[in-house]
């Protein structure tokens, strides 16, 4: 079903015309204009997204921005609602992202810049996405996996198609234990963890370098989980390996990598430090539950925060 979403969302708006939309976006004038498209009923993924939202407003739950959480007082009756931004999310984020502005409610959008070669393909989509921000509503973050990405655009230099077949392939599992335990010759050539967490640590920083380009009060990230990501955590969560025990949820991602690129945080810090307030964070694979299951949780009082994929009110997983 991804894969079909992938295309369908993709194939509504070109490679070419989201170079003209993101050219529209730089400009004020061109800002309304976009607004305008999601006016009135013509996307009904909107009204999914409203009745979503009422889902807060009903229980007196203010929806706010990783950002502004952080710089608020500790308020009980909050949400941090926040968007993993891939491609393919990218017209579902613009939709949410104005029905924000129009309900005066903040939000963070996680982009998936630079992660894979499909996303460098669709920058100025995300670009689009990064110039609709008004500045006091939404909140850019990355939406990143170091290692994943590392994998697609260097040991496999961007070839998609091969890094989608060998992930496929038992040759994976085979090669990351190799990284994982520090023995033997990978199918790429030869690599250690060691490599591979400095060359992680590069390609996050570029990434930062290059959404920074585009907003430069980037401050916060969450991780992005592939099938490359998962399959390295599963291995890596079965090692003792002192040096990478701090890791955050195994996608190799830490403080200090963090703390060195000038973000000042990652959605699994919070979620680590505050495990008594932060007690749900929301999968995919559970998304269409939540309408069901959020208003008992929000009846507690306490905060939460909610993960959201924007494709999700479109292709039929979120049913509200
Ligand atoms: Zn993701």
């Amino acid at each position: 079903m991804a894969g079909k979403s992938l295309q369908d969302s993709l194939s509504l708006i070109s490679v070419d015309q989201w170079g003209a939309i993101a050219r529209l976006a730089a400009t004020e004038d061109g800002r309304h204009e976009i607004a305008a498209i999601f006016d009135g009923g013509r996307f009904p993924f909107l009204e999914a997204y409203r009745r979503f939202l009422n889902i807060f407003a009903e229980a007196d739950f203010q929806v706010r921005s990783l950002r502004d959480y952080r710089a608020g007082a500790p308020d009980s009756r909050c949400v941090v609602l926040y968007h993993d931004v891939h491609c393919w999310d990218v017209l579902c984020a613009l939709g949410l992202m104005i029905e924000n502005h129009r309900r005066g409610l903040s939000s963070t959008f996680f982009v998936n810049w630079d992660f894979a070669p499909e996303d460098v393909v669709y920058r100025d989509a995300f670009r689009t996405l990064i110039h609709m921000g008004d500045g006091v509503h939404d909140e850019i973050g990355l939406h990143a996996a170091p290692v994943p990405s590392w994998l697609r655009m260097e040991a496999f230099g961007g070839d998609d198609e091969a890094f989608l077949a060998w992930v496929n392939s038992s040759q994976a599992e085979e090669d990351l234990k190799v990284i994982v335990t520090g023995n033997g010759l990978t199918s790429f050539g030869v690599v250690s963890l060691q490599e591979v967490h400095e060359a992680s640590q590069c390609r996050l920083a570029a990434q930062v370098e290059a959404v920074r380009a585009e907003y430069p009060s980037l401050a916060h990230m969450n991780a992005h989980g592939d099938d490359a990501g998962r399959l390295l955590n599963r291995l890596f969560n079965k090692t003792e390996d002192v040096r990478f025990r701090d890791l955050h949820c195994g996608f190799f991602v830490t403080e200090e990598m963090c703390a060195a690129c000038g973000l000042q945080d990652t959605v699994m810090t919070y979620q680590r430090r505050n495990a008594a307030l932060i007690r749900h964070i929301w999968e995919p694979q559970i998304a269409a539950d939540m309408p069901r299951l959020l208003p008992p949780l929000l009846a507690e009082g306490e905060p939460r925060f909610v993960l959201n994929h924007p494709l999700g009110f479109a292709d039929g997983r979120l049913k509200v």
